[in-house]
């Protein structure tokens, strides 16, 4: 394996790399319980700073008089300064959470194709001249926000910061970017990238800590025009309440409980492949994960069957092994956190078809890994069913026909994504109408596309990520009236 350089101790504060001076926190390597680096938190004061030095450089005319296309030429030097260094930052990631290097490699080459979209799309988005109606030219126009709170969860950070950074920047706004606690590393890195490439400084901070201090603070932050945040449903309560009192935006991307959808009719390879994929693929860690897996019922112990093998078959290992599907846990706290969840389930009465415990392997001992895990014997109401587990672990439910199918896949207080496989288009279309969820896949599943809006509904989410509006959505909309009437308005004239 290639060496690896332990991060420094520095975290960029309106401009200047210096030491947190919050409390120290180490990163792990969920694959052997190493210390990859120790980082030091922000302080209220460094978040403080953070803001100041953020909403002047977003005011210094140096940025804020940069014509569209002079901003989008600095965001595609920071793709390519990502693409430069994508074997470091995969690296990197997969020490800092867990994920096998192909994932990693992949959200690196992702948050690439961020930044070069966003700056694609800055320079091609119009302004609005609404008709006229009157004795004036209205323009619609839109103007930076200022100083965005960025909060991102430890699953996929480089791909979620750069969804974050990249179009708030693009919009012409400072990122003030809250990594999660546990794996602040790429995040750190990406912003050194970003400096490098001629963003200035006080553009970009990244401020890690403890959610409840360092996160509260920014949003709490006077001069925080916006909250864009990634993470759990209940984090995302408690900043929508900030955001309500401080009555500021907020675009959340939150959890999920999907389902993947087996049809009678559907290709048996594919589904099979498609539904492990959705599931076992980063460990379970994923909002988007396929957990509850609908099988029609006269099928029900085919479709089992083909599953649990396809589940025991999985090769669990490091990140690092380029065999590994099945990674560890990004942290032994969450591990032990998905194994509590999984004796409930028992406890509730489900049935364990494969897994169900840490695995018995002298190779895996010292790291955080958990068997790929199917369930089956509960009712859709079980609190397992309900809860999102953020783990490798799937609920197999049986269904009668589709409106059983689609009574059971809506009941949830989730609705991030669905998983469909049908050879018939048409009983595709019709699920993928009423089945209540953001992003709907048929016969495929996790692909993702910059350029396609995300959200969730219900309480997987508020807003979009992605897709070129997303720029508007940290930019605010203001009109522009210029009267062209040769008289004065008659109403003040004797
Ligand atoms: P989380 O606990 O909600 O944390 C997300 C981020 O919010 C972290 O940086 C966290 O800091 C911070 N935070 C926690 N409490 C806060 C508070 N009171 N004020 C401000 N910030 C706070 O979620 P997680 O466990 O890291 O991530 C898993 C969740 O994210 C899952 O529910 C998953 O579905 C969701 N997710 C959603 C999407 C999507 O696009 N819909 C994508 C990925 C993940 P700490 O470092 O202290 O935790």
């Amino acid at each position: 394996m290639q060496p690896f350089p332990v991060p420094p101790d520095e975290i960029p504060v309106g401009g200047v790399w210096q030491r947190g001076r919050g409390s120290a926190s180490r990163c792990v390597d969920p694959a052997d319980g190493s210390v990859v680096a120790s980082i030091h938190a922000a302080d209220s004061a460094q978040v403080d700073a953070a803001a100041a030095a953020g909403a002047a450089a977003a005011a210094d005319p140096a940025w804020r008089d940069l014509l569209p296309h002079q901003r989008a030429r600095l965001l595609c030097r920071v793709a390519d300064a990502i693409e430069e260094h994508a074997s470091e930052l995969a690296l990197l990631q997969t020490r800092n959470t867990g994920k096998a290097l192909a994932e990693t490699s992949a959200l690196v080459a992702s948050a690439a194709g961020t930044f070069r979209y966003y700056a694609a799309a800055l320079e091609t988005l119009e302004g609005e001249l609404p008709p006229r109606r009157g004795p004036h030219l209205t323009m619609s126009v839109h103007e930076p926000i200022g100083v965005i709170g960025a909060i991102t969860p430890w699953n996929s950070p480089i791909a979620s910061d750069a969804q974050k950074i990249a179009p708030a920047l693009a919009a012409g706004n400072a990122v003030l970017l809250k990594p999660a606690e546990a794996t602040p590393l790429v995040s750190l890195a990406l912003a050194r990238l970003v400096h490098a490439a001629g963003v200035p400084a006080g553009l970009l901070s990244v401020l890690p800590g403890p959610g409840s201090v360092v996160g509260d603070a920014i949003a709490r932050h006077p001069r925080v025009g916006k909250l864009a945040f990634t993470g759990g449903t209940a984090t995302g309560r408690v900043l929508g309440r900030i955001a309500a009192e401080r009555i500021i935006p907020v675009t959340m991307e939150l959890g999920g409980k999907s389902p993947t959808i087996v049809c009678p009719d559907a290709d048996a390879e594919s589904a099979v492949a498609g539904i492990l994929y959705g599931i076992f693929s980063s460990t379970g860690q994923s909002c988007i994960a396929g957990s509850r897996i609908f099988l029609p019922r006269a099928e029900y112990s085919a479709w089992s069957r083909l599953l649990t093998e396809g589940a025991g078959a999985l090769r669990l290992g490091p990140g690092t092994d380029p065999s590994t599907q099945v990674g560890p846990l990004a942290t032994f706290a969450h591990r032990d956190r998905v194994a509590g969840m999984v004796d409930r389930a028992r406890d509730e009465g489900a049935r364990v078809l494969c897994g169900g415990r840490i695995p018995d392997s002298p190779r895996l001992a010292q790291g955080a890994y958990y068997l790929p895990t199917l369930l089956a014997g509960l009712a859709v109401d079980a609190k397992t069913c309900q809860e999102e587990i953020f783990g490798p672990v799937g609920v197999l439910l049986p269904y009668d026909d589709e409106e059983d199918l689609v009574a059971q896949a809506n009941a949830t207080a989730f609705g991030l994504a669905c998983g469909v496989w049908t050879e018939d288009y048409r009983r595709a279309l019709r699920l993928a109408q009423r089945v209540e969820a953001g992003t709907v896949w048929v016969n495929t599943y996790k692909q993702f596309s910059i350029s396609t809006p995300f959200s969730g509904v219900k309480e997987s989410g508020l807003g979009s990520d992605k897709g070129r509006l997303a720029i508007r959505s940290y930019q605010r909309q203001k009109s522009v009236y210029l009267g062209l009437a040769e008289e004065p308005i008659g109403w003040a004239l004797r």
